[in-house]
């Protein structure tokens, strides 16, 4: 695998290759790689000739200091394991590299009302410091295939809307969840649960199961609330919210609705985690 930290090496490197005829896979990281990752690089490695991942733990959309600051960075581990998934390219940048007139948020999308909801209302300016260093990151790379995980599901939305509005010519592709034994859905945060806390947090992808079996019976408002209401009543759980939502744009769901998100947010010891079914 070649480890390249400088856009100036890595774009030309890119554009060669596809001079030559291949397709290249992208799959944007902030690190701390675990199973979830590996398989966006392993279904890249199987629809692509050339996979390249990046590694950037993107200040602009962090909106608490101290998640940043605390944001794990095990880069020597991250390698080893990009190295045995067969990743061709690790993307290896510092913050000037990305970033060298400064990082405030000059360009910013309109996502409408899809940036204010869910994890947006919580953690305002978020995506637009998402969408501006993917938007960054996909001029660097240019690949033919983005790779996302549905694990963040609003996130999923958004940057597939940035990719269609910016005329972008890249096809995006939406990965499933990989889970722990439990349940609970790899995240490079879980290691800052307590095992305790971590073994309860297996709750959270049942509650959505069971939200999930109920669609056809109950009004969704309710199951909602029950949900929401269940899972908040555990101790060291506090959900920020649990909605039922149109699959394809968050938006609310009407009788023409194909298919529906059930998406979750519960802060657990203080760690933010995030889930959802896709019914
Ligand atoms: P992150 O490093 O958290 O920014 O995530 C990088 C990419 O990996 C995003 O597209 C995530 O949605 C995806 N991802 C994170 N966790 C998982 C998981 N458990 N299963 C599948 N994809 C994931």
């Amino acid at each position: 695998m070649q480890i390249i930290k400088n856009r100036s090496a890595l774009t030309p490197a890119i554009s060669q290759l596809k001079s030559n005829g291949k397709t290249i896979g992208f799959v944007p990281t902030m690190g701390a790689l675990h199973e979830g990752h590996i398989s966006l690089i392993v279904r890249a490695k199987a629809d692509c000739d050339v996979v390249v991942c990046s590694i950037f733990v993107n200040p602009t959309q962090f909106t608490d200091a101290k998640d940043l600051e605390k944001y794990p960075r095990p880069v020597e581990e991250d390698i080893k394991m990009l190295q045995d998934a067969g990743c061709d390219i690790l993307y290896l940048p510092d913050e000037k590299d990305i970033y060298p007139y400064g990082k405030t948020i000059t360009n910013k999308f309109d996502f409408g009302a899809l940036e204010n909801m869910l994890e947006g209302a919580s953690r305002p300016g978020h995506f637009a410091g998402v969408a501006q260093v993917v938007k960054i990151l996909l001029e660097i790379v240019q690949p033919n295939i983005l790779f996302l995980g549905q694990k963040d599901y609003q996130q999923y939305i958004i940057l597939k809307k940035l990719v269609e509005t910016q005329r972008l010519n890249i096809e995006v592709k939406k990965c499933p969840i990989i889970r722990e034994e439990n349940g609970l859905a790899m995240s490079s945060r879980n290691s800052r649960l307590s095992s305790e806390l971590r073994f309860k947090a297996g709750i959270i992808y049942a509650t959505l199961n069971y939200a999930a079996s109920l669609i056809k019976i109950l009004p969704f408002a309710e199951i909602e609330t029950s949900c929401f209401d269940a899972m908040n009543a555990l101790d060291d759980f506090e959900v920020d919210y649990f909605e039922i939502l149109n699959a394809e744009n968050l938006s609310e769901i009407k009788i023409d609705t194909k298919e529906i998100v059930i998406v979750t947010s519960v802060i657990a010891g203080g760690v933010r985690l995030l889930d959802n079914v896709v019914v």
